[in-house]
């Protein structure tokens, strides 16, 4: 693939929202922080919050530091010396931690990915690094669900994608209606995954079939 044909600004793996005003300083947010803590009820003026807010700050820039990367970039190194190998890839369990965009509070879950190569292949720690690319933006695990798909679809044009995702949001296990122990699945399925009952199904089963309802 010709690897800088593509202009950024229409991939599809890009942020597609800019805020309307400028980034704010570390020391506003970490201003920001203080004001959550006071607010809380608690003084952040003692020992044990003294350094919080910015302890805080660097935990933001780990955990979303997904706004800063296109996940094409990953996939844009692809081998296309298959000899002949057309049958399905999986990688399988692969663990990501994210944050949702209602409450900000943790998901915490697997995606397994599979596609069929038409020609084109990738390392499959590069299918690893776009599940972790898109786990550090705030989302919706819905979301996130299709946006992987969509990215790998687009980049390398296989003859089919799919991506299912299991995870429990702790907006949901540790507040408001308290349910632990639920994860919810949800799956994107393009071209021959979606089209294919046959092909779906050997998907399904390679993963461990996480949820029968998927079967379509
Ligand atoms: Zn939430």
């Amino acid at each position: 693939m010709p690897e800088a044909s593509k202009p950024k600004a229409q991939s599809i793996c890009a942020v597609r929202t800019t805020p309307n005003e400028p980034r704010p300083s570390r020391e506003e947010a970490e201003r920001a922080i203080r004001t959550l803590l006071l607010w809380a009820g608690d003084n952040p003026d003692r020992e044990g919050l003294r350094d919080t807010p910015a302890r805080v700050v660097s935990a933001y820039e780990d955990w979303f530091s997904g706004y800063n990367q296109d996940p094409e970039e990953y996939l844009a190194r692809t081998f296309e010396e298959v000899q002949g190998y057309d049958d399905m890839v999986v990688l399988k369990d692969i663990r990501f931690e994210s944050h949702c965009e209602h409450h900000m509070a943790p998901i915490i879950g697997r995606v397994h990915v599979g596609y069929l190569p038409n020609n084109k292949i990738v390392g499959i720690s590069k299918l690893a690094r776009v599940v972790e690319v898109f786990a550090r933006r705030l989302q919706v695990q819905e979301t996130m669900n299709a946006q992987i798909a969509h990215c790998i679809q687009n980049v390398l044009e296989p003859k089919g994608v799919a991506v299912v995702i299991e995870a429990t949001h702790q907006c949901m296990t540790t507040r408001g209606v308290h349910k632990p122990g639920v994860s919810m699945v949800t799956s994107t399925m393009l071209g021959d995954f979606r089209t294919n009952p046959l092909t779906r199904r050997e998907f399904l089963s390679v993963i461990g079939n996480p949820s029968s309802t998927i079967e379509g």
